[in-house]
């Protein structure tokens, strides 16, 4: 996805653009935008405020500046809607939906939120999503990762698992990078893997399902081992990560484990780069 300058050019032109380019552009033009980022936990299995609905699915909102995505929609609509409502979000106006997989738990909810929505934004699914659903949502598929253009949102594209593909979603922040996960069935260090090549920096925070629910103890230590060379700093598991596992990644991480689940909102100051 990315353009890079051909070989064909002479280098002396090369030169002389990098420079007009340095000269021209903020300093931060590279750098992820200082705007704050909030995640909003709008589905989920696990109870966080307790006045809202658990269910088992996952979906959130995530907003940086005045960029604002849903990722997956829970398994039913009217359990979304309700939460929505009870957390006083109004998801008018959305700049996308992103579906992390195929499965109900996190596709269920959208004809139901589709019926309330004033917009209509664009849907992004996997290539290899079934034919039925694409048509349903008039779905734009994708299977390399995705730059939302002039946003400092990203997606993995589409990372090989099992039983179904998935795809993750990614937001740079100056701490790093944000990413939210569906179901993790690719693996969750795959997952992450895939972030960080598609972005270059390191992960600041790792927010939704890890599936672990039926990962022995010593495999889940071991993730966190990976998780820690792969230089995540703090992780915030829900939905499929599996109670014995989250309680792990609790453990290891001390005060970078942030508490999720439905209602959560999880806000990333992005002022400074210290924690
Ligand atoms: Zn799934
Ligand atoms: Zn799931």
């Amino acid at each position: 996805m990315e353009r890079r300058v051909s070989s064909r050019y002479p280098a002396v032109w090369v030169m002389l653009a990098v420079l007009a380019l340095f000269a021209c552009l903020p300093e931060t033009a590279n750098t992820a935008g200082p705007d704050p980022l909030s995640v909003t936990v709008l589905y989920d299995n696990i109870p966080f405020e307790k006045n809202l609905q658990t269910h088992w699915g996952f979906s959130c909102l995530v907003q940086k500046g005045s960029t604002r995505v849903l990722f997956d929609t829970g398994a039913q609509g009217e359990t979304l809607l309700g939460n929505l409502k009870k957390l006083n979000v109004d998801l008018t106006p959305l700049d996308a939906i992103v579906f992390s997989h195929i499965h109900n738990d996190h596709t269920g909810g959208y004809s139901g939120l589709k019926a309330e929505l004033v917009t209509d934004p664009p849907v992004y699914v996997l290539k290899s999503f079934p034919a039925e659903f694409k048509q349903q949502v008039k779905a734009i598929e994708v299977s390399d990762p995705i730059i939302f253009p002039d946003t400092d949102f990203r997606t993995t594209g589409e990372v090989p698992g099992q039983p179904v593909n998935e795809q993750a979603l990614i937001v740079r922040t100056p701490r790093g990078l944000v990413v939210v996960t569906g179901c993790a069935h690719p693996g969750i260090v795959n997952l992450l893997r895939r972030a960080t090549e598609v972005s270059g920096e390191k992960i600041h925070l790792v927010i939704g399902g890890f599936h672990l629910l039926q990962t022995p103890t010593a495999e889940v230590e071991q993730i966190v081992r990976q998780f820690r060379s792969l230089g995540v700093e703090r992780v915030a598991p829900s939905h499929c990560t599996g109670e014995a596992a989250i309680g792990v990644f609790r453990k290891a991480y001390g005060t970078n484990f942030v508490e999720s689940g439905v209602g959560k909102i999880l806000q990333i100051d992005t002022s400074s780069t210290s924690n």
